[in-house]
């Protein structure tokens, strides 16, 4: 903590970036690490490969969030924020490795310890409890801006305080931000209240695609590109569905496959999917999610794989096979 300090204090130009398909937790730290180093006259860019979701759209600066960075723009330092791989970055990977102090600043359990200096701690609720404890030690003053957003990733990566995550901090945190006009209810009707048509659609075929695995412990959700053309939504439109195939009970492990929209249309093959992984608490869904090049935290993990669907799925039922 005290190099990364002693770094941010002699840093001038400052790039922050976030994961792909950025969830509450990766943009509320976005936002409350890139204003706080604002209040210290560095110059920050904000970075995430993907649109922000429209739900997260209420936060302060989200129109400064940037996916595409100057060709010639020179940065000394790169703070990578609630990334487990410095590959979660997407394509700004290859030019975050030319910045010469990267600060990895994480709580997944598979975090590899990339970047010149970390600030990882698996225990930490979110990454925003994390940003919170570096902006302290900053002595940057809190304001409503990054209350907002700090509140939004510890309300959003706890599941509304239900997740086993949730820890002291995660309260002590919260009811600080109220402090800094932080109203809890308003946030929660930007993040949960209101959602497209077209999403509540999406959900409506999402629930229909539920499998169980033959021993019951094992409930899979399954998205495809044709139910999002078909409702007119997107992958930011499936957060929060993995937790209806995480209720059915007895379940041990619930799954989300969701297509890519980027990935091939035609050949069975070549399409790629995003698969998420749940456990009740049992199962240790980092390290099968980590066997396939993804990562996460042991009940909250994810991977990446081109491959047909009817594939993927046989490799989850036979995993299923051993919870
Ligand atoms: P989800 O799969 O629901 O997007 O994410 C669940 C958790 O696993 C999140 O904390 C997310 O950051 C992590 N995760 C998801 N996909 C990947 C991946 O491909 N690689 C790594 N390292 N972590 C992932
Ligand atoms: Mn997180």
């Amino acid at each position: 903590m005290d190099a990364i300090l002693h770094h941010l204090k002699n840093s001038r130009k400052i790039l922050i970036a976030t994961h792909v398909n950025p969830d509450g937790d990766a943009i509320g730290s976005l936002i409350a690490m890139g204003l706080s180093l604002e209040n210290l006259n560095k110059e920050v860019t904000f970075y995430t490969e993907s649109a922000i979701p429209a739900v997260y759209q209420f936060l302060p600066c989200c129109d400064r969030v940037v996916s595409l960075l100057p060709p010639d723009a020179v940065y000394d330092t790169a703070i990578v924020l609630d990334c487990g791989q410095l590959g979660r970055t997407g394509k700004v990977e290859a030019r975050l490795m030319k910045i010469p102090c990267v600060i990895n600043i994480d709580h997944h359990t598979t975090n590899t310890g990339f970047g010149n200096l970390q600030l990882i701690d698996t225990l930490a609720c979110a990454t925003a409890e994390l940003v919170y404890l570096l902006i302290k030690k900053l002595s940057v003053p809190i304001n409503p801006a990054i209350a907002a957003a700090i509140y939004t990733g510890i309300l959003t990566d706890t599941g509304s305080f239900r997740f086993s995550n949730t820890n002291k901090n995660a309260f002590a945190i919260c009811k600080k931000m109220m402090d800094y006009d932080v109203v809890p209810y308003l946030i929660s009707q930007h993040v949960y209240g209101t959602y497209s048509l077209g999403r509540i659609k999406l959900l409506n075929l999402a629930l229909d695609t539920i499998e169980i695995s033959d021993n019951g412990k094992m409930s899979m959700m399954t998205v495809t590109r044709d139910m999002y053309e078909r409702t007119r939504t997107s992958s930011e439109d499936t957060d929060g569905f993995i937790n209806y195939a995480k209720r059915v009970a007895d379940i041990k492990m619930a799954v989300l496959i969701q297509e890519h929209l980027d990935g091939q249309k035609e050949a069975d093959n070549g399409r790629s999917f995003h698969i998420s992984l749940r456990s009740d608490g049992t199962v240790d869904v980092a390290a099968i999610a980590g066997a396939y090049g993804g990562g996460g935290h042991f009940s909250a993990a994810g991977f990446d794989m081109e491959s047909g669907l009817a594939h993927i799925k046989g490799l989850i039922f036979n995993i299923a096979k051993n919870l």
